[in-house]
């Protein structure tokens, strides 16, 4: 087992090394925001669309992050070096820093950062064709007045509960609805439904993370000329629909065969999520910041 190095506050150390205060407020109060990010033969696959996340993220939340941009981007690129991984997950985690025990972050001046690389654990091949069973659970995406779903925060409360109805109804990814009823996203991953050969994704107002994979998929729809929509819509929706698929930084694009006992289509990936996950796999390589070979 190769050493594994991550980045803390300017120092690079060992696994078993890297902690932090249990005054933080990430800790605390979920006070903080992340990427995750792959890593796809040494290239960062949309690095600058991540990163500008993250400092959007800081920006909303009034955090400030002590790298500057182009910093950040070379610190992210130095640890997948040090940790000599060509494909992986990078978790990137900017908390408010440690405090006091009261909520107030002018306590906390000083963030933490802290930047893991490891192996990821994927879905097989065989869900990619054959799709996943998936639910609409009761838990409701927060509301974007009260905690907005386009910031990234370390408060995932929300997706957790989601979560673990996936788990009691023996599925790995749900499909969760805004609190008007409209389908919102997945615990961690957007969604997708195709109807007669439209592609439909929810606007991010209603409820859904601005995924960076959804948005490279929007980007592929319009190359290959597949209309492709933001428009609201509800489980009924989901239910008839041709085809269903989520996508995220780990699950890629992922066929849906399955909805609330709902037969999805054929009951396995249709032939245009087949396409859109072929399309997308063939940009991870190019379509990022290249790890290795830059001086
Ligand atoms: N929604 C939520 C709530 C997420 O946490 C994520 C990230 N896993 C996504 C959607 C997908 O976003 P991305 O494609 O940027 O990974």
């Amino acid at each position: 087992m190769m050493a594994q190095w991550i980045y803390l506050n300017g120092s690079y150390v060992q696994k078993e090394n890297a902690m932090i205060s249990v005054y933080d407020h990430g800790f605390l109060y979920g006070d903080g925001i992340f990427e995750g990010i792959r890593i796809y033969n040494g290239n960062i696959f949309k690095c600058k669309e991540h990163l500008d996340r993250l400092y959007d993220s800081a920006k909303s939340i009034m955090l400030d992050i002590p790298l500057a941009y182009e910093e950040m981007k070379s610190v992210l690129i130095e640890t997948v070096r040090k940790n000599e991984l060509r494909d992986g997950y990078i978790r990137l985690v900017v908390s408010r820093g440690p405090g006091d025990l009261g909520l107030d972050p002018r306590r906390s001046p000083k963030a933490n950062v802290v930047i893991i690389v490891e192996q990821l654990a994927i879905y097989p091949e065989e869900a990619y064709l054959n799709g996943l069973k998936t639910v609409s659970v009761s838990t409701r995406r927060n509301i974007p007045d009260a905690l907005n779903p386009k910031i990234k925060s370390l408060n995932y409360l929300n997706n957790i509960l989601v979560k673990i109805q996936a788990n009691l109804a023996g599925v790995g990814e749900a499909i969760m609805l805004n609190s008007q009823g409209f389908v919102a996203e997945g615990s961690s991953d957007n969604i997708f439904i195709i109807k007669r050969g439209i592609v439909f994704t929810p606007p991010c107002y209603c409820g859904a993370l601005e995924g960076i994979t959804r948005a490279a998929i929007i980007e592929i729809c319009q190359k290959i000329g597949i209309p492709c929509k933001e428009e609201p819509f509800t489980l009924h929706d989901v239910y008839v629909a041709d085809e269903v698929f989520f996508t995220g930084t780990a699950a890629e694009v992922i066929a849906v065969r399955e909805v609330d006992a709902r037969t999805i289509g054929e009951g396995k990936a249709g032939p245009i999520t087949t396409r859109l996950l072929k399309e997308f796999r063939a940009v991870v390589e190019v379509d990022g910041a290249k790890v290795y070979d830059i001086n």
